[in-house]
């Protein structure tokens, strides 16, 4: 087999594939003078909205700054115990964190997601929050997790930066809690070109103080109702995001054709565990990542690297209770066991078939099939 080039991401293919439409949508919204809140982030929250099925759509700067309002907005409180995954990325516990919250990281099951036993093994009298994060494009078993939210009287917050799109029994990821996060950060499903956000709501008064938050709480006329911090999302991103949605249902369908190559041709090697494959149960996955656990690792990795195959490990390699500065160490068997088998093969709308056969063939190769 000829040698090839299977980077992990494309980030430039994003911009050149559709480069003459962004320049005009660019040159369109500066020449109209429109960068701060304009009619291109409206037009983009009620699409989103529609897209989702959700009430409210408010766009911020980033993710991270997402969470952070959010939280605040469904009412977090200093001290209030926070019960998250610690196979996340490290914003989820950061938000938490900077409110004056404590992060509770617990064990995450056999298709990755928050292991909903173990979240409940983790209340205590402080705990005020459930954060289950939407990993990799999938949709946790949202039934486990609000039925928990509801017997402990607790509220839900979903980190949902990796799962636009996604799933559970029909319901999309981000409308189950209080409210949740997307991410557009370049890489991410709806990626935009730079850092962006979407916080959404079914819950009007959370909608409200959201809004407020995110504009140095300044209300419709302008005047400051509370505090507030400036997280908006830049104009020329919202137009360039409206022209990305229109294709994204497309996108997500070749994620998933993928991510059903992947399993053809990889699904009997007894080395790895692949995620979970599309259409299985109540859920419907749009792959933000391919993430399987691998015998031998690191060899893999270097090997495909060797045939110019671009894999990454998320995070690092650590889970959250893993990064020492941050002081959250304790026992999580089972997520240690995972993160040191975690590898993330390509998956973007990019890819060729020629591309995911390529990569195939060489995992099987290394595995002496
Ligand atoms: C990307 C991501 C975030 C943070 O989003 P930003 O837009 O980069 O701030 C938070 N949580 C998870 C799970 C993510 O993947």
């Amino acid at each position: 087999m000829a040698q090839k080039s299977v980077p992990f991401f494309n980030y430039s293919g994003i911009y050149t594939q559709n480069r003459n439409e962004f320049i005009k949508i660019f040159d369109e919204v500066c020449s109209r003078g429109a960068f701060i809140l304009q009619r291109d982030v409206e037009e983009l929250e009620r699409n989103l909205a529609e897209f989702i099925g959700v009430k409210h759509v408010i766009t911020v700067a980033n993710g991270t700054d997402g969470l952070i309002i959010a939280l605040r907005a469904a009412g977090l409180k200093p001290g209030d115990e926070v019960i998250m995954p610690s196979h996340t990325y490290v914003a989820t516990a950061a938000s938490v964190h900077l409110l004056g919250g404590v992060p509770v990281l617990v064990e995450c099951g056999a298709d990755h997601m928050v292991d909903p036993v173990a979240m409940e093994k983790a209340i205590t009298p402080k705990t005020k929050f459930l954060m289950p994060v939407q990993v990799n494009g999938r949709t946790c078993n949202m039934d486990a997790i609000m039925g928990l939210a509801k017997k402990h009287n607790l509220k839900v917050v979903e980190d949902a930066a990796q799962a636009l799109g996604s799933k559970f029994k029909g319901k999309s990821a981000g409308t189950f809690g209080v409210a949740a996060m997307y991410s557009f950060y370049p890489a991410k499903l709806l990626g935009c070109f730079g850092d962006g956000g979407a916080l959404v709501t079914n819950d009007d008064a959370v909608a409200r103080e959201m809004k407020l938050w995110r504009d140095h709480g300044r209300d419709e006329k302008g005047e400051v109702a509370g505090w507030g911090m400036n997280s908006r999302l830049d104009n020329v991103q919202a137009a360039l995001l409206n022209f990305k949605l229109q294709n994204f249902p497309k996108e997500i369908e070749r994620r998933r054709e993928i991510a059903k190559m992947y399993q053809t041709e990889l699904g009997s090697l007894s080395q790895i565990t692949l995620p979970p494959a599309p259409g299985t149960g109540d859920h419907f996955d749009v792959y933000q990542n391919y993430e399987l656990e691998a015998d031998r690792r690191d060899e893999l990795k270097n090997s495909l690297k060797e045939n110019g195959i671009g894999t990454i490990i998320q995070w690092a390699g650590k889970a959250v209770h893993q990064l020492t500065a941050l002081k959250l160490q304790r026992s999580l068997p089972v997520t240690e066991k995972m993160t040191a088998r975690f590898l993330m093969l390509p998956m973007h709308q990019l890819l060729t078939d020629d591309d995911v056969q390529y990569v195939c063939t060489h995992i099987r190769k290394f595995y002496g099939q």
